[in-house]
């Protein structure tokens, strides 16, 4: 399927006293309507900040240096401010961790939901308040006509980002971008709402990018996942392969350090080491300190993504010539 949205060798600096340092690096990915792909890494390896960069929301000194984002064919990295932020209202929308920040206190949700639809869709008051209902209906919210006089602060965290998922599908955008929309929330909740977000996300043919750093939420909403690692992408493929078979030792790692759903393990095994800061970034494979398949060829030479069953690693095990 074509996708919808293409980031192409995408780029992100920050400059500092001590020059510029290089946070996202050549990273590039696709996602097609009605496709989620996850972005999962520990923190600070730059999954946020693509999703910030893709929506236009990079905070200074950030700023791209390299690459090119395309939505619906269009590029959009270069569109000024004010068309950036009207593609953003209209067809794009954003989820973010703290449902809060995206709700104002001062405001019923019925107010905001019906601002935000009429200020993108040429609706009547009336009409603009029944589609405020159909959509809390839609995320699962009881008695939506009455709420729609509530304040945030009448409903529970879980209720409260079933609001914020309604108010960022209220323009009908065709790409979503959930950062971390579920770590605040208690864990009985995380799952209903990842199963509401999938389940949207599939009715309404949108392209979602779900950045988390948890692979549990990975293998329950996405259908390809691209794992970061010092601001790369290390592994992209199908949640399946890469769950089941991951190709890059960082993966691996990662898979290895989820807690299993049965059974007991004596104890969760552990990469060691730390992800290199900013600007400390290890020449030839950033993981190479820690990899427990490290060869003399990962200390000098970068590999690039290369293809690994169904998904692609940048790793050198997956290069035929270190075999020959
Ligand atoms: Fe490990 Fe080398 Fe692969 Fe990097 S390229 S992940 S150091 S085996």
């Amino acid at each position: 399927m074509t996708a919808l949205l293409e980031v192409n060798r995408l780029c992100v600096e920050f400059q500092t006293r001590h020059g510029c340092v290089r946070a996202l690096d050549d990273v590039s990915f696709s996602i097609a309507p009605g496709e989620t792909l996850g972005l999962v890494g520990e923190s600070g390896a730059g999954k946020s900040l693509t999703g910030a960069a893709i929506i236009g929301l990079l905070e200074p000194p950030a700023r791209l240096c390299g690459g090119s984002i395309v939505f619906d064919g269009q590029r959009i990295d270069q569109l000024p401010d004010a068309s950036l932020r009207r593609l953003r209202g209209r067809h794009i929308g954003s989820i973010f961790q703290d449902p809060l920040t995206a709700l104002n206190p001062l405001y019923t949700v019925g107010a905001q939901l019906v601002e935000t639809i009429r200020t993108h869709l040429p609706l009547s008051a009336a009409d603009a308040t029944a589609r405020a209902v159909q959509l809390l209906e839609e995320t699962g919210i009881q008695g939506a006509a009455a709420r729609l006089g509530q304040y945030p602060h009448q409903f529970s965290g879980g209720m409260r980002q079933r609001v914020v998922i309604a108010l960022a599908l209220a323009a009908e955008p065709r790409l979503l971008i959930a950062d971390e929309p579920t770590t605040a929330l208690d864990v009985s909740v995380q799952a209903q709402v990842i199963s509401l977000l999938k389940r949207l996300g599939r009715q309404r043919g949108l392209a979602v990018l779900l950045v988390t750093h948890d692979m549990g939420v990975i293998a329950e909403a996405c259908d390809r996942v691209a794992v970061m690692y010092a601001g790369r992408i290390v592994e992209i493929g199908p949640v399946r392969e890469v769950i089941h078979a991951p190709a890059h030792p960082y993966t691996a790692g990662l898979m290895e350090s989820i807690p299993p759903m049965t059974g007991e393990r004596e104890r969760l095994l552990q990469i060691d080491g730390a992800m290199p800061r900013l600007g400390a970034t290890p020449k030839g494979c950033a993981f190479h300190p820690r990899c427990p398949r490290e060869m003399a060829r990962c200390r000098t030479e970068r590999p690039e993504l290369l293809p690994a069953g169904a998904s692609r690693a940048a790793c050198w095990l997956h290069d035929g010539e270190t075999f020959r």
